[in-house]
């Protein structure tokens, strides 16, 4: 099956029972045993529900690998890696650039638990290796990064986790399996945000994995039993319709990205345009690479820093100042004091998250109509 067949298809058979062609939503905490120890596959939903179960192997398809687990939201799925493959003094290296709540989990929850957590520039697979010690049990990259965008080595890194007997898992919530399949460049683990783009329409929050070995996905799947931050199945049904329409959506995010960067690029109130699609970006040979496009993320900086930044984001119509990225709708987010906000600002300003960055996700609508609305509110 080719991947926008998948997206339809995989996981989602039509119903048994009616031909219902969309998998039913399974409202039921427990199911009927016609005996004792004589179940029919399900027990109880926190432990299993056919709805989650089609998105679970829905993302498995969509990513290549053998087994998905879905969650609640993308910091439980996050969690449940941590938490099921981990334990006390083991180490993982971290890249630097980071989804602000994923720092947070590292920092304030499992550095707490006695994770030894260490970063190495996300740009730089040097830094991975030299990062790496004898308890390193985990890398974990995000590419193409939020906020910046800069883009990280796949293959690299997996050969570097696996000289060092160590898994190497991929936040794949910016690209999604649609411009990157991370598990065929070498990862063993893709965490995913269903939030965003998988989900599509800024509706439900959501988180998946897709796991390629069995020992791996068991010890998650226990976690994910074990501690029980699964989505209900009505989460679970939004996320399988939302990912339906997966390639028709990134095809437009990023038609609209390419615009967006490209009028930003000659615009004088701007300093700086992040966006791997640009041939000026430092990580567009090894972006157009590893994926089949760019995606529909764009980062600026604004050489007025935060009194600029106030008034572009007063004077904005069309973008909505808002958390979150991927929807259909247009967002802009301001990254110092939201996405990124746990962040101390030594560290976030060390990084390159300043006061004049800016972070737009560009929705689908008309791109002329996103052109516009930057314009107008760059007026200064
Ligand atoms: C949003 C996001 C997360 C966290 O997901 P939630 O669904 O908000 O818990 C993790 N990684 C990235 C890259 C994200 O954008």
């Amino acid at each position: 099956m080719e991947f926008e067949t998948k997206l339809i298809h995989a996981g989602q058979a039509a119903d048994r029972q009616t031909g219902s062609v969309n998998i039913p939503i399974y409202q039921t905490s427990t199911y009927k045993q016609d005996a004792i120890g004589k179940d029919r596959g399900w027990e109880y939903s926190r432990t299993g529900n056919p709805t989650r179960k089609a998105l679970e192997d829905c993302i498995a398809a969509l990513e290549s690998a053998k087994y998905g687990l879905a969650f609640a939201s993308g910091l439980a799925a996050e969690t449940a890696v941590l938490g099921g493959l981990l334990k006390k003094g083991d180490h993982v290296v971290a890249g630097d650039d980071l989804y602000g709540g994923t720092y947070r989990l590292f920092e304030k929850v499992f550095r707490n638990w006695g994770l030894e957590i260490s970063y190495a520039d996300s740009k730089n697979p040097a830094s991975f290796k030299k990062a790496m010690r004898r308890n390193t049990r985990l890398i974990w990259a995000e590419t193409p990064t939020n906020p910046l965008l800069s883009i990280t080595d796949i293959r690299a890194l997996a050969e570097i986790a696996k000289k060092n007997k160590a898994l190497l898992a991929v936040d794949n919530t910016f690209a999604t399996p649609y411009f990157q399949r991370p598990i065929e460049l070498g990862a063993d683990i893709i965490v995913h945000s269903s939030t965003k783009y998988l989900g599509g329409h800024s509706d439900v929050i959501g988180g998946l994995l897709a796991i390629k070995d069995k020992g791996v996905f068991e010890a998650v799947k226990f976690y994910q039993n074990a501690a029980g931050a699964v989505p209900g199945p009505w989460d679970a049904w939004l996320t399988l319709r939302g990912i339906k329409t997966l390639s028709v959506r990134m095809k437009a995010h990023e038609n609209n990205a390419f615009a967006v960067a490209g009028f930003l690029s000659g615009h004088d109130a701007v300093s700086k345009v992040y966006y791997p699609g640009l041939e000026t970006h430092p990580g567009h040979a090894l972006a157009s690479d590893q994926m089949d496009g760019f995606g529909g993320m764009v980062s600026f900086e604004l050489k007025g820093g935060r009194r600029a930044a106030e008034s572009f984001f007063k004077k904005l119509k069309v973008f909505t100042l808002a958390e979150s990225l991927g929807g259909v709708e247009s967002l802009a987010c301001y990254p110092a004091t939201m996405t990124h906000a746990a962040i101390p600002e030594r560290e976030r300003l060390k990084r390159g998250i300043t006061s004049g960055l800016v972070r737009l996700s560009a929705g689908i609508e008309n791109s002329d109509d996103l052109v516009q609305d930057l314009d107008r509110a760059l007026k200064f």
